[in-house]
């Protein structure tokens, strides 16, 4: 299949978004606000004025040392502790599978509620070290170029689903602080990128509650510059999200012309190139040091060509956006209609962009051997599309 007859696709937003609280039953405190959780405990009974003190209590607990166990929060009295245990849980996602490649990126097939599931990829470095999670299941989107994209079935995740796959990544790498032991500045788990399953900003209120709790300083504490979101281009949430989040953009780009990108990133048909550089010229936290990441991934034949290089670069100085350019190899999954550029290719390609002025690394694919690559996450036991109302009632509702 060539780009021409590509399939395109309806850009919809049918999907299921859990609430956060069950409706009767213990209410899980992972990825509650600290609001929210002020809330529930003086649901629960906590007096008023207390209630503030013991959010940063329990939050320590849950964020900082990893606890799971109320029993385990010893500066806590027995009975609130008992009150604790009999009105909320601290539940993760469960961990199915976990592979683990070759070049010592790890993969983990994850389960949430309701029996879906979601990939986690975790890629070391030698300086950091990257989690790339999912905010939904599947996605809605179909770009052309892209498996998760493939998958039918799709549902939001919740904000204690995302948070939940950074503290699950944390105890596979063996990474909460041991009290008493000196503080460990060197981070195994490092950055976070909102590159996995999912557009993030159509799920933008649970990947907001989870991105805060990854950066509060109380808990797991990661620089908001440390923490990356990929948008194929929802242009109206892009302002929200250095207002809300703060954190770095990176913006799925992959063509130079609506033509070519309405047929890889069909969102383009709703906003295109202009209605999105226009959004990026005026984003709030945009400057030299901030620069937003242009996504560029490289298909053979249809994007690849110096001419594309040349209107890339035109592009970005006409709207004068502070930006550096990731070139992305294409990553083949099975039955993809397209081929990856070749290296010469794609060298000339970044050689253009870097004669320009701009940074152009080429993303080294990793995790190819266990299908963990960029582009290549898509659950594996794959089933036909559910009824709102099938999901609502496995998940419990
Ligand atoms: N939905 C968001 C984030 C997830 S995709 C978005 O589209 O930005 C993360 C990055 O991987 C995006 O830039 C996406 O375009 C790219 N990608 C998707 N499929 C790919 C593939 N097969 N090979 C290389 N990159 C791919
Ligand atoms: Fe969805 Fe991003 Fe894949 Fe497009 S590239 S289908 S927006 S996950």
């Amino acid at each position: 299949m060539t780009a021409e007859n590509a399939p395109s696709a309806p850009i919809t937003q049918d999907v299921l978004t859990l609430p956060r609280k069950l409706p009767e039953g213990p209410v899980n405190l992972v990825g509650l606000t600290r609001d929210q959780m002020q809330a529930a405990l003086i649901a629960a009974g906590t007096p008023d004025k207390q209630a503030r003190m013991r959010v940063n209590q329990v939050w320590q607990w849950i964020y900082h040392w990893g606890v799971r166990d109320f029993a385990a929060m010893t500066n806590l009295a027995k009975d609130y502790r008992a009150l604790l245990a009999s009105n909320f849980v601290i539940a993760l996602p469960e961990i199915v599978t976990k592979q683990v490649s070759e070049d010592g990126t790890r993969k983990y097939l994850v389960r949430i509620a309701g029996g879906h599931e979601v990939e986690i990829v975790y890629i070391p470095e030698e300086d950091r070290g990257t989690l790339c999670i999912s905010s939904q299941v599947g996605c809605t989107l179909t770009c052309s170029f892209c498996h998760t994209g493939t998958q039918k079935l799709v549902r939001n995740l919740t904000a204690a689903e995302i948070i939940g796959q950074v503290m699950l990544a944390r105890d596979d790498l063996g990474e909460w602080p041991v009290p008493g032991a000196p503080k460990d500045e060197t981070r195994l788990l490092s950055n976070i990128v909102l590159m996995g399953m999912g557009e993030p900003l159509y799920n933008f209120d649970n990947v907001r509650d989870a991105m805060k709790i990854a950066m509060d300083p109380e808990g797991i504490s990661l620089s908001r510059r440390r923490i990356t979101l990929s948008t194929s281009g929802v242009v109206p949430e892009i302002a929200r999200t250095a207002d809300e989040i703060g954190c770095m953009l990176a913006i799925s780009f992959h063509a130079t012309t609506d033509e070519v990108r309405d047929k890889l990133v069909p969102i383009n048909k709703r906003w295109n190139i202009d209605a999105l550089m226009t959004a990026l010229a005026s984003y709030p936290n945009a400057s030299n040091s901030e620069r937003i990441t242009f996504e560029y991934v490289m298909l053979n034949g249809v994007n690849d060509t110096d001419a594309d290089a040349h209107r890339l670069i035109a592009l970005i100085r006409k709207y004068n956006v502070p930006a550096k350019i990731n070139l992305i190899p294409f990553n083949e999954w099975p039955g993809a209609p397209y081929t990856r550029s070749s290296n010469n290719r794609i060298r000339a390609f970044a050689d253009i962009i870097y004669k320009a002025g701009y940074a152009s690394p080429i993303r080294t694919p990793r995790g190819e051997d266990i299908m963990a690559a960029c582009g290549q996450l898509k659950s594996a036991t794959e089933r036909a599309r559910k009824s709102r109302a099938q999901i609502a009632s496995e998940a419990g509702l």
